[in-house]
């Protein structure tokens, strides 16, 4: 069985987004919810629960997952799966609701609103010429500052920002939109939806300088959770790379009351480890997967 990782859902798609594919057209994401209803058994998150503990999965069962709360999935997203009868899983990084700008968001605003033609950063030349050199640029910037320690991120992220001569706040894409606390409580008063822990900032917990700032991180989502009554259970590692979920970050999330832990790695659901729960990533065509 596959648990399904999917991001945001808009109407509007843009040509960055055709690249990137983290926000899906409201098309495609219909028709795959229509024969998913069709060929699939859509679990639960308790169903999922409950059967992973006594591995009572089968092949055919799915899960569908939302990471990061976009509110554009209140736009249509949530409409078609409740009328389908799926449920959902959507899991929420507190520090996004409180403070809606993500470094990855807003890396992209800088490379896409700026006005020059090239520019840069700590000794590194970055072509912005046109909108096809843009993506290149954003896919090699964001990549190279996935793997930096918080503080270099931060640093780097306002270099970036004041270099392409955008500020923070301007040009708030719609896509980049994140649910405000009420409507991630009204998602939990539906009994077909849970909501679960993606931790505090959404950084890559190894890469946070200490193991107490891992800590920190994880309980700050804990305690934001809590706020809307959610108690911890389930653990969605941010960026869920393998590099993500090391044993440092897994002791910190087990101690903390969590039951599993969930990764983007593009496998089955396995039982090997609950900390290391495998989704598929909803691009390209990873969504054929489930039905070989
Ligand atoms: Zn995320």
């Amino acid at each position: 069985m596959f648990i399904l990782n999917y991001h945001g859902v808009s109407e509007r798609v843009d040509e960055f987004e055709k690249v990137f594919q983290k926000h899906l057209p409201l098309a495609v994401f219909r028709e795959q919810m229509e024969r998913i209803s069709k060929k699939k058994n859509p679990l639960s998150l308790n169903e999922f629960l409950s059967q992973y503990k006594d591995r009572r999965l089968k092949s055919n069962d799915v899960l569908v997952s939302f990471d990061d709360g976009y509110k554009n999935l209140l736009d249509g997203a949530v409409g078609i799966i409740k009328s389908l009868n799926i449920p959902a899983v959507f899991s929420i990084a507190t520090e996004r609701v409180d403070a809606p700008s993500f470094w990855a968001d807003e890396v992209e605003r800088a490379i896409r609103f700026s006005l020059k033609a090239s520019i840069e950063i700590e000794g590194r030349k970055f072509d912005l010429s046109d909108t096809n050199r843009r993506i290149k640029t954003l896919i090699e910037i964001k990549s190279w500052m996935k793997n930096m320690m918080l503080e270099e991120n931060r640093r780097v992220r306002l270099l970036l920002l004041s270099v392409a001569g955008v500020s923070g706040d301007e040009h708030n894409l719609e896509k980049f939109k994140i649910m405000t606390w009420e409507e991630i409580k009204d998602l939990t008063n539906d009994s077909y939806f849970n909501v679960v822990h993606h931790s505090h900032r959404h950084y890559p917990l190894s890469k946070l300088g200490t193991a107490e700032k891992i800590v920190e991180d994880v309980a700050l989502s804990v305690k934001g959770l809590r706020k809307i009554g959610i108690e911890p259970e389930v653990f969605v590692y941010p960026f869920g790379r393998k590099e993500d979920c090391g044993e440092e970050v897994k002791v910190v999330v087990k101690d903390l009351g969590f039951i599993q832990g969930w990764t983007v790695q593009n496998k089955p659901v396995d039982y090997k480890d609950p900390f290391e729960v495998y989704r598929l990533e909803m691009t390209g065509d990873n969504f054929e997967k489930i039905f070989q």
